[in-house]
Parts: structure tokens; C-alpha cells; sequence
């Protein structure tokens, strides 16, 4: 076992020990050991050997000794007494939105409840209403929570399934012979969570299905014929394996790439062109037509090159077919970024380590903004400490170390009034001012958007954060009338980030085209709470790009210069 999965079981653990009411010092001290372990720097394997588990934060002889065990054996006595004491159905229960081990309890205690179906059916005859600490509210949102978590149960986030299908495709390349090997289906458009994985292939077609179904990471074989395999991987997702020949494969890697929509337009537009277009190839007056690849079958349709993460059927063939597709922005654009958390709050590392790693990035500037004081739970400034903080920026910045311009800022809680957490003495000495909903989801719709709209109308607010709130596969975004709060940042010259989080990913792409077209600027941002976090603006630019942005639409990609400039003149209004 590796550190990660160690970690696992140690949070498997103490959730089971907060099923049975265990000492809750006892279940934060597996929490916090598993922490520890996944922030050292170095393997466990290497921990072990050199006997430096133990100098770990949290760490101490007891935990180190189930570590040790676990790492040997994939398991601990401890463990496995646990599961035969705990009704396996309890602990997917704690998945639910809104469900905590206390209630869990209450639930089990109460009512016999000891799974999904038992709740869902408990919910439906009003049962759950009637318990102590329940009530009708509860009971409806329990029934929301279980449908959305049998919907959000077959998806996986982007970021976790993209590496895992990027192995298969790796592991199908080194098959003798082969040609190609694409990921394809929603993971080639940058779907935020892909339900599946789908790969293309040409090459020896029995070798391929051979390997494919031979990967170690496969749980069952679904179905393996001569050109065609499925599997189930072991973390639960269905993966199809397609092969095809070199002649046939960009009509079929185009095809497979979808989306539907994009692939029904372009077939109604071959058909006008008196043409036949399928995933086999593209006729005209039973002529096949030859393409080496890609872009050869969109020339042949008329049309410049659509990229796959655009092809949704939003009207990309119109823009192909007038050569003016946006010139999207690229990794390679971006010159630094906003919103990141240092050890001041709740994140990981410390300024100075962030402005190190943003540095090695080859990154020209870096905007700090740890969480404001009413942010009690992630350790938000008080004014004293903020101001601290700034002034460790400046010395930072007139240093003869510096490696980056560090921006002075914050990530500012909205009130539920839409007024900010600090006054204007203390936002007026900022570079920058972010702006975030954490607290009051439940508002109507008119609220919550009137709320960020006299957000943004602050003076002192530069951009916004995580327009949504929502939580991809754990948490909807809260309701809001997206448009008109885009519209108030346009009248307002504010910023609206693009939080690149794997799970947030907020603003969504689908919003992007109309922000741009209103003028907003994006700021991708990767909320970074740790040094690699701030890895996390890659998959920024992945949503960029879906939602037709140009690097010139983004903040962070202008030179330092022009960043001092432009967020000055946002603090001195429109
Ligand atoms: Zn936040
Ligand atoms: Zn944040």
C-alpha cells in the first residue's frame, strides 16, 4: 500500500469510529494522521525504512504501529473488527449531503434505518419528519440528497478520472504494432465529470483487446468480441475499448469524440453539401473520400478545425465554417495567478513557499488571499493579522531575494446583507479583493443574486469568487440568477473568476461565451490551499477554452505591469 491508500483506511477508520460515538479526539487524531502522511514530502516506504513515521505531525507510537501494519498487510486487526461491528450501509449513508455520523445514529437508533433504501422509504412515509432533530425540512432534503447522489455515484470528477484513462491509453501504446491510441468521448471534450472512459485504437486488434483486458486495474470483463472490449476498472467506471483501421479512424475518433449534438449538425451539414457522413467515412456519390486525419475531415465538410473541446453544438460549425473560431487560450499563457491560501489561514504551506513553487512555475506575479475573520472554521484574519500579512508581502516584495510580485489581497466573505467582512480602511490598502459566498446557501433566488450584485457594486471588490458555491458530485450551486450577476459585473468593470478546483470549476463553462460577450474579464484561479494546488489553473485553462476564451479575456495572462494597472484602476471604479 501506498501512502494514499493507507490514508484511506485511516479516514475509513475514523469514520467508522465516529459511527459508534468513539472519543472524537480519538477519530481527529486518524484524521489528522492521515493528513500528515499525505502532506510528507517523502514515501512511505522511505518512512518506514529510515523510522521517521513517528516525526510526523499527529503522529504518535499507536498510530505509527497501525501505519505499519497497514502498509504491510493492506489492513490492521483494528480495522477489520471495525467492519464486522458496523452495518456496512451506515457508512454510505455518511456520503449523503447533510447526513453526519450523529444523525446517521439517530436514524439507525430511531427508525432501524440501515441503508439508502431503507431512508429513501422511511422519507417517503413521513417517518423521518417525526424524529427528534429531524424535521419536514430535513426529511425533503434527504430525499434531494438521495436522488442526487444516485445520479452523482455514476460520475467521477475530470481531474480524477482523466490521469486513469491517460494509463490505459499509455499502457494500449506499447502494444507491438499499434497505431493509435486517442482517449475519446466526453474526457476528450473536458467534461467536468465524465461518467465513463472511452478509447479509440487502431493497430493488431487481438493484441489490443489481449492487453486491455489484462490490465491489472481491471475488476470484470464486461464484454471482450474481436474489435470491442469493455471492462470495469476497479474504481468502479466502465471503460470501452474500440478498434478500428487507419483508413476508417478519424471518421470514427471524430464520431466517438461527440458530442452528439456537434456530431448531428455535422452530418446534417454533410448531408446539404450532398454528402454522407458517418463513423465509417464520408461518401459523395458513392465516392469514399480519403482524410489522414482530423482536420482533413472538417476541410472536407467546409470547415476550419474544431478542437474537441469545443464541439458541443453551440455554435462552433457556423464559426468553423467562417474561419472565425476564437484563437483559445493556452497553459503556456498564463503569468501567474490569484487566489491562493497560505498557513495565515488554512492553507498548507507557508508565503514564502507558495512564492517559491509560483516562481519555479516561471510565473511573474502571485495574488495571496487567505480567508477574512468571519471565516471563523478556516482560520480567517482579523484585521490585525491582515495587516501583518501585508506587511510581510511588502518586505517580501523589496527583498533581494524576491523571485515574484507577490499582490497584497484577501478572500473576503459576503455578508448575507452583500456587504463585505472588513471596512473600507482595511480593503483600501489591498492590490486586490476577492469576493465569496460561504455561508447562507439556502437564500431565494432573488436574495442570493441580490446579495452578490451589492457585492460587486462595492467599490473596494475586484473580482469574484466561486460564483456558485456548487460542489461538482457533492454540493449543487446555490440558486442564483447567473446572468444578471454577470451583467452587474460587466455595468461594474469587475472581474469574475474562473475557480479552477477540480470540484468547483465555477463559473461554469456554459456562462463564459455570454461573459465575454458582455465584456467580463476571467481570472482563473486555482483557490490554491497548498504549493500544488496551484497546479490546479491547468484545468482552469481546460474550461477556458470550453467556454471560448482567448488568452487576452484573462486576467492572469497579462504582463505584471498591466495587471498593477488594471486591478488599480478597478479599486477606482468604472
Ligand atoms: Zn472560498
Ligand atoms: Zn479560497
Amino acid at each position: 500500500m501506498d501512502k494514499h491508500q493507507v490514508a484511506d483506511k485511516l479516514r475509513e477508520m475514523a469514520q467508522m469510529l465516529e459511527l459508534k460515538d468513539e472519543n472524537p479526539y480519538k477519530v481527529i487524531a486518524y484524521r489528522k494522521a492521515a493528513d500528515s502522511l499525505e502532506l510528507s514530502e517523502e514515501s512511505l516506504s522511505c518512512l518506514i525504512e529510515e523510522n521517521k513515521l513517528a516525526d510526523l505531525p499527529g503522529i504518535g507510537e499507536a498510530l505509527k504501529e497501525k501505519i505499519e501494519i497497514l502498509y504491510r498487510t493492506g489492513t490492521h486487526p483494528a480495522l477489520e473488527k471495525l467492519k464486522k461491528e458496523i452495518v456496512p450501509g451506515l457508512i454510505e449513508l455518511m456520503e449523503l449531503q447533510g447526513l453526519g455520523a450523529k444523525k446517521v445514529r439517530l436514524l439507525h437508533e430511531g427508525l432501524g434505518i440501515n441503508s439508502k433504501e431503507e431512508l429513501k422509504a422511511a422519507c417517503e412515509k413521513g417517518q423521518v419528519s417525526k424524529l427528534a432533530h429531524f424535521g419536514e425540512k430535513m426529511e425533503h432534503n434527504l430525499l434531494e440528497a438521495l436522488s442526487h447522489h444516485a445520479k452523482w455515484k455514476e460520475r467521477r470528477l475530470y481531474g480524477e478520472i482523466q490521469p486513469v484513462a491517460r494509463a490505459i491509453q499509455e499502457r494500449l501504446m506499447s502494444v507491438p504494432g499499434v497505431s493509435h491510441v486517442d482517449i475519446v468521448g466526453s474526457i476528450r471534450r473536458f467534461a467536468e465529470t465524465p461518467a465513463d472512459i472511452d478509447i479509440l485504437a487502431s493497430g493488431p486488434s487481438r493484441e489490443l483487446i489481449e492487453a486491455f483486458t489484462s490490465m491489472e486495474s481491471v475488476e470484470t470483463t464486461l464484454a471482450k468480441g474481436k474489435f470491442k472490449a469493455s471492462i470495469k476498472h476497479r474504481l468502479g467506471i466502465q471503460v470501452d475499448l474500440r478498434v478500428t483501421g487507419d483508413d476508417t479512424y478519424p471518421f470514427n475518433l471524430i464520431y466517438f469524440t461527440g458530442s452528439k449534438e456537434h456530431n448531428i449538425q455535422l452530418r446534417n451539414r454533410a448531408k446539404k453539401m450532398g454528402m454522407k457522413l458517418s463513423e465509417w467515412g464520408l461518401t459523395q456519390d458513392d465516392d469514399e473520400l480519403i482524410a489522414e486525419n482530423e482536420e482533413e475531415v472538417y476541410k472536407l465538410l467546409g470547415l476550419s478545425y474544431i478542437t474537441p473541446e469545443l464541439r458541443e453544438g453551440l455554435g462552433e460549425i457556423e464559426s468553423a465554417e467562417s474561419n472565425h473560431l476564437p484563437q483559445l487560450i493556452r497553459e503556456t499563457d498564463i503569468r501567474g495567478v490569484f487566489h491562493v491560501h497560505t498557513t495565515a489561514s488554512d492553507g498548507k504551506n507557508t508565503l514564502e513557499q507558495m512564492a517559491e513553487f509560483a516562481a519555479q512555475l516561471g510565473w511573474e506575479y502571485l495574488g495571496i488571499s487567505d480567508h477574512s475573520k468571519s471565516s471563523v472554521q478556516a482560520g480567517g484574519l482579523s484585521e490585525e493579522r491582515l495587516f501583518e500579512q501585508m506587511e510581510a508581502i511588502d518586505r517580501y516584495n523589496e527583498s533581494k531575494n524576491k523571485k515574484i510580485h507577490l499582490f497584497k489581497g484577501v478572500e473576503c466573505d459576503i455578508m448575507k446583507d452583500g456587504s463585505l467582512d472588513y471596512e473600507r480602511a482595511v480593503l483600501e490598502k489591498l492590490d486586490f479583493t476577492i469576493v465569496s459566498i460561504h455561508r447562507f446557501f439556502t437564500l431565494s433566488k432573488e436574495e442570493q443574486t441580490k446579495r452578490l450584485i451589492k457585492a460587486i457594486e462595492n467599490p473596494y471588490t475586484t473580482m469574484v469568487g466561486h460564483l456558485t458555491g456548487r460542489l461538482l458530485l457533492r454540493r449543487d450551486a446555490y440558486p442564483l440568477n447567473v446572468k444578471k450577476v454577470i451583467d452587474a459585473a460587466a455595468d461594474n468593470g469587475k472581474i469574475i473568476e474562473l475557480n479552477a478546483s477540480p470540484d468547483r470549476l465555477d463559473m461554469d463553462w456554459r456562462h463564459w461565451h455570454y461573459a465575454k460577450e458582455k465584456g467580463v474579464l476571467a481570472s482563473i484561479n486555482p483557490d490554491a490551499h497548498s504549493k500544488e494546488g496551484l497546479l490546479h489553473y491547468a484545468q482552469g485553462v481546460s474550461m477556458a477554452r470550453k467556454g471560448w476564451l482567448q488568452a487576452e479575456d484573462v486576467l492572469n495572462t497579462h504582463p505584471l505591469a498591466k495587471v498593477k494597472k488594471l486591478l488599480k484602476s478597478i479599486q477606482s471604479g468604472p
